[in-house]
C-alpha cells in the first residue's frame, strides 16, 4: 500500500499462500459442501468466496476484519486487544486458527515464525495479522494468441492485464496493457 506521501506510521504486507485445486476441493468438501467437481474452472472462486464469508463473519459484519496479534496468532492465542492499524472499517479480535482454512493457518503460523528467526524484530506482537486479502492475481486467463494479442475465437477481443489473467500487480498490469496497445497500433492505425 501507499499512503500520500508515505506518512502513515504504518508498513502492509500480504503474505501469499499458494493454494491448489485439490486443497481447494478438500477444503470445500470439508466445509460440507456438496458434489464438488474437481475440475470445475470455478473451483478456487467457491473456495475464496468461502473464505472471504468465514472472515466477513468473523469480523462481526459491515467488512470488520477479523485479526490477531501476530506472536498470538502463530501460538493460537486470541488476543484480549490489537494494536493501531490503517484498515479503516476496524479490527475484532478473533481466533484466525478456526476462521481460516487449516493448511493456510499452518504454513502462516510457521512462516511468520520463520520470518522472525531470519529478520530481527519481525516476529512480534506489536504486529497485527487482519484475515483476509483472498486474491493476488485472477485465477483464470482468458486465451489469446501469442503472436497478436488477441482471442484466437472472438474477433476484436484483446485480452489484457490483471483481470484476464496476465498481470498480478500495477507494473505487470501496466505493462501488459502497453503491450497490447502497441499490438492495436501496429494492426490498426
Ligand atoms: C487493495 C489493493 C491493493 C493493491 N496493492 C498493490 C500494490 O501495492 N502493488 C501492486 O503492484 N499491485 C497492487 N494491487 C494490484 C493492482 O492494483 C492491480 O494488479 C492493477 O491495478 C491491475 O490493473 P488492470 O489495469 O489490469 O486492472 P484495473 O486497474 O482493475 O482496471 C480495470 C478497469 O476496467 C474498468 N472496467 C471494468 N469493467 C468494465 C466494463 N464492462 N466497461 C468499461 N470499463 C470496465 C474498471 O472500472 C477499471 O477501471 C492492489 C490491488 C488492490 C485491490
Amino acid at each position: 500500500m501507499e499512503p500520500h506521501q508515505k506518512k502513515q506510521p504504518f508498513a502492509n504486507s500480504g503474505i501469499v499462500v499458494p493454494v491448489e485445486p485439490e486443497d481447494a476441493a478438500r477444503e470445500l468438501r470439508s466445509a460440507g459442501k456438496k458434489n464438488i467437481d474437481p475440475n470445475d474452472p470455478l473451483l478456487l472462486l467457491h473456495f475464496q468466496q468461502m473464505v472471504e464469508q468465514n472472515c466477513f463473519i468473523a469480523g462481526g459484519g459491515k467488512f470488520v476484519a477479523p485479526a490477531q496479534r501476530m506472536a498470538d496468532f502463530s501460538n493460537g492465542k486470541l488476543s484480549s486487544s490489537l494494536p493501531a492499524n490503517s484498515y479503516l472499517p476496524g479490527l475484532n479480535p478473533a481466533p484466525l486458527k478456526d476462521v481460516l482454512p487449516g493448511f493456510i493457518y499452518q504454513s502462516l503460523a510457521r512462516g511468520f515464525t520463520e520470518f522472525g528467526k531470519k529478520m530481527h524484530g519481525y516476529y512480534t506482537n506489536d504486529a497485527v495479522v487482519v484475515a483476509t486479502e483472498s486474491r493476488t492475481s485472477s485465477p483464470v486467463r482468458i486465451p489469446r494468441n501469442a503472436e497478436n494479442g488477441s482471442h484466437p475465437q472472438l474477433q476484436n477481443f484483446y485480452p489484457c492485464g490483471e483481470g484476464a489473467g496476465y498481470a498480478g500487480g500495477i507494473v505487470s498490469a501496466a505493462m501488459d496493457g502497453e503491450k497490447i496497445a502497441r499490438q492495436l497500433v501496429s494492426l490498426f492505425v
